[in-house]
């Protein structure tokens, strides 16, 4: 019998919402361990726009740790930083990749002898694609800013709503590139499986129970399943894997709506929670020729289907949905 529960959820205020990748469920977290003076994890961009971990005590830096960054996550000093709150006697939420859940937890296991840590260090991931190479987004960001000034980046944006969302980037002379997943060349790469870090195609770090306290995610299939629950502004799934992250939820039900909802049903919506994604044919030689300059071209050009190839794939893809 699993001891996990899953819910569909999204925060109360609808600002926060628009502002989040999804349902917005990662910030009612977050305010609740700034509320009680702790300290969040999460990934931010750098001066170069890539991204990495970084420590927030205060709701006002939230937003630098708050949206889905898709791009490789760089971890720095932040297992000892982590280590170091919580022998302090500080309350900790830590939001990353599944690995980088699980790595932390093996650490402090490793390093920490007695286990007051664990009442302090609540932990969240998701339900993860995979990562892309860094390289690859540098090299894109590159071509698509033009050299110039590059002021805010959102993978989510929702301009055209959750399901259709874009890759906005602002520039500092007032001009937006904005994309949707469907035609930016980086997010069809990315969701082609093309560039992905190696180990996420066979991910071991999968599975409806986890070491978290928390799995969240985007709850794809709302519209025709949980109707209720759909306004295209963005719905979570939230996966609740013991008893404290119940009790927490049960707390934050001031802040976001929530419905108990199957397991099953995150998995027949979200197949990587328990399955990694196919492997690209393509990959091995994307990375020999690397494309020269025009890693756009070369994207859209290594994912290409024949006309034939694609009719077939929608028609399975009708038939086992
Ligand atoms: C690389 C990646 C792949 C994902 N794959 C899926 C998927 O296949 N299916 C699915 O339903 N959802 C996936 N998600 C999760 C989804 O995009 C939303 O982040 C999630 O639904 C939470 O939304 P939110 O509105 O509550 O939180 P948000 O405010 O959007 O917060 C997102 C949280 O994720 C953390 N984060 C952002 N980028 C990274 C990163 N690169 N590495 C580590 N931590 C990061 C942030 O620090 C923040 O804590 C993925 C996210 C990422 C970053
Ligand atoms: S797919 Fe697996 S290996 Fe890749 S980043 Fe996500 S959790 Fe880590």
């Amino acid at each position: 019998m699993s001891t996990t529960k899953s819910f569909a959820a999204y925060n109360k205020d609808e600002s926060i919402r628009a502002m989040s990748s999804s349902g917005g469920v990662f910030y009612a977290m977050a305010q609740k361990t700034l509320s009680e003076g702790g300290i969040v994890f999460g990934a931010a961009f750098d001066s170069e726009w890539q991204v990495h971990h970084e420590a927030c005590s205060s709701i006002q830096d939230l937003q630098r740790i708050m949206q889905s960054k898709y791009v490789q996550s760089s971890m720095g000093n932040t297992y000892t930083n982590v280590r170091g709150a919580l022998l302090s006697g500080e309350k900790v939420l830590f939001c990353g990749t599944p690995c980088q859940v699980e790595g932390l937890i093996s650490y402090l296991t490793n390093t920490i002898k007695d286990n007051a840590w664990k009442e302090l260090l609540v932990t969240i991931d998701f339900i993860c694609h995979g990562v892309p190479s860094r390289m690859v987004w540098r090299r894109y960001l590159r071509e698509v800013s033009e050299d110039k000034k590059i002021t805010n980046i959102n993978f989510r944006d929702k301009t055209n709503g959750w399901r259709n969302f874009g890759l906005r980037i602002d520039f500092d002379n007032g001009n937006s590139y904005l994309q949707s997943q469907h035609k930016d060349p980086y997010m069809r790469g990315f969701l082609n499986n093309l560039y992905l870090r190696e180990s996420c195609y066979e991910c071991s770090f999968r599975g409806i129970e986890r070491e978290s306290d928390f799995t969240i995610a985007d709850f794809w299939g709302v519209h025709t399943l949980l109707p209720d629950f759909f306004d295209d502004k963005g719905t979570s799934i939230i996966l609740a894997h013991n008893d404290r992250a119940i009790r927490i939820l049960e707390e934050l039900s001031k802040t976001v709506n929530l419905c108990e909802i199957q397991n099953d049903v995150v998995i027949q919506t979200n197949s990587p929670v328990v399955k990694s994604v196919n492997r690209n044919s393509k990959r091995d030689s994307f990375f020999e020729h690397n494309g020269g300059k025009d890693i756009s071209k070369y994207i859209v050009h290594s994912i290409h289907q024949p006309l034939l190839t694609r009719i077939k794939r929608k028609i399975f893809k009708t038939l086992h949905f």
